[in-house]
């Protein structure tokens, strides 16, 4: 199984007019077509954030009803210890399963986890729950950057070719046959959002639909490898980039060669992976 963890990308059923969604995504936008629309708010006022949004895909618990409110980026420590317990990688891996993060990060990055709570937590959900799982992160044959070939910066020049892309996900198929569960966090498409302005800036935009279009170049390898997937995401922003804020829209839970269910919001999205791996409730 394979699980692009899409930040900050809003359904394109809730994206207004002229969204980084219009552009050629021949596998993507059929995909999500295809799959469910999932609430991201869980009822609570305010803007989902990434920590809490996140923390209920991985854990299928309400960890928004934890924090009691939207939390992050980072998860602090009632989040972390959310996800020491319930998070799947970690569930996972004491089951005696096999998972990995794809993502290459810098090795101070991920000196960033808070020890013995004498230092705040750096890490995002995804890279603290691997690393907490003692489990692999950006090794093996497959590793991804969270970029997908664009630059980190503006004007997020292209640094690799979506071909480039659709061999990388040949490979990962092709990794993923040792494992029960590789897991990207893409997290550019939040970053890219956060750029929201009105009037919408250009460069962005043209970033955005860029990035999409390697999210589908990316799928379209691993689907030529025929490749078990999900694609997920934990909020709204880059759909809407009016705003320079994440936003209230609902969010893509969609897939290959797995029954999405009756999943309604991001928790029982949550839920619904762990139910393929194996794993019920936690
Ligand atoms: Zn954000």
């Amino acid at each position: 199984m394979i699980w692009l963890a899409l930040d900050g990308v809003g359904h394109p059923d809730d994206a207004p007019p002229g969204s980084v969604w219009e552009t050629d995504l021949p596998t993507l936008r059929p995909l999500v077509d295809s799959g469910r629309v999932l609430d991201a708010a869980l009822g609570v006022p305010g803007l989902p954030q990434s920590g809490t949004g996140q923390s209920c895909w991985l854990t299928g618990r309400d960890a928004v009803r934890v924090m009691g409110e939207h939390f992050g980026p980072v998860p602090g420590p009632t989040l972390q210890a959310l996800l020491r317990e319930h998070a799947l990688p970690g569930r996972l891996a004491r089951a005696g399963g096999r998972a990995a993060l794809l993502n290459v990060y810098l090795p101070e990055y991920l000196a960033g986890a808070g020890e013995g709570g004498r230092r705040r937590n750096r890490l995002g959900c995804f890279p603290y729950a691997f690393q907490v799982a003692g489990l692999p992160i950006g090794s093996g044959g497959a590793a991804l950057r969270a970029s997908l070939g664009l630059g980190y910066a503006t004007p997020w020049d292209a640094l690799e070719t979506e071909q480039d892309l659709s061999r990388q996900g040949h490979a990962i198929a092709a990794a993923a046959r040792e494992y029960d569960l590789l897991v990207a966090d893409l997290w550019l498409s939040d970053l890219l959002g956060h750029q929201g302005r009105d009037p919408v800036p250009p460069d962005a935009l043209r970033a955005g639909r860029a990035y999409l279009r390697r999210v589908d170049a990316l799928l379209r390898g691993l689907l030529d490898s025929g490749a078990r997937l999900v694609i997920s995401s934990d909020h709204g922003n880059l759909e809407n980039l009016r705003v320079k804020t994440h936003t209230l829209a609902r969010v893509p839970f969609a897939g290959a060669g797995v029954d999405l269910g009756e999943a309604r919001d991001i928790v029982q999205g949550g839920r619904q992976i762990a139910r393929w791996l194996g794993l019920g409730s936690s």
